[in-house]
């Protein structure tokens, strides 16, 4: 699962002559010392946030339509879609009109997590946990810290997970994050701003 074959259905979605968004091949896209993840808060024809985590040299990516919580409580849905290349991680914009996802893009929250899945105490390695369906990370991000477990609960063709927040130190059960926390977290800028532009 760390070929580069994981990209094709990222390819075959885009004409990247007319879309501003990195082909597989564009620059940006080399692997650091500790895994990224990103959230992309997308505008599309419904309002979506994208979770994407750094895996073997792609990024495995969930739409999830209410956005992350900080809420153990909350079960935020989470559908898997088409691995991205590395370099979309830093991808602000918008999708042009009759093009796949069309709409405003912003990096919602972005920064560095841990892999702590366990299986009978024992740590599970990530291409595992993914197969498996139990994944347990620890975020570091500008807005989101802490424990995230993302579990599948349905698969086949409407294969759906469950993002929940692990009761720790960082989960608030009061806060609204995705609605108080709107501006992009490497830019400043809100979905609201990008329409403008456009
Ligand atoms: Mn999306």
């Amino acid at each position: 699962m760390s070929d580069a074959g994981t990209l094709d259905e990222y390819r075959e979605k885009r004409d990247f002559n007319s879309t501003p968004e990195p082909s597989p091949e564009s620059p940006g896209g080399q692997p650091k010392e500790e895994p990224i993840f990103v959230i992309q808060k997308h505008s599309a024809t419904r309002l979506h946030y994208d979770f994407r985590l750094e895996v073997d040299g792609v990024l495995k990516s969930w739409a999830v339509p209410k956005g992350p919580s900080t809420n153990p409580r909350d079960k935020r849905l989470a559908a898997p879609t088409e691995d991205h290349p590395l370099s979309y991680a830093n991808f602000e914009g918008v999708i042009p009109k009759g093009h796949y996802g069309a709409g405003q893009v912003i990096v919602w929250d972005t920064g560095t997590y841990r892999n702590v899945t366990e299986h009978d105490g024992k740590p599970v390695p990530m291409d595992r946990a993914l197969r498996e369906g139990h994944i347990t990370i620890c975020l570091d991000g500008h807005k989101l810290k802490g424990g995230y477990a993302l579990t599948r609960f349905k698969t086949g063709e409407d294969e759906s997970w469950l993002l929940i927040k692990t009761a720790d130190q960082w989960a608030d059960a009061q806060s609204d994050i995705v609605r108080n926390q709107p501006k992009s977290a490497i830019s400043g800028r809100t979905i609201e701003d990008l329409s403008k532009e456009s």
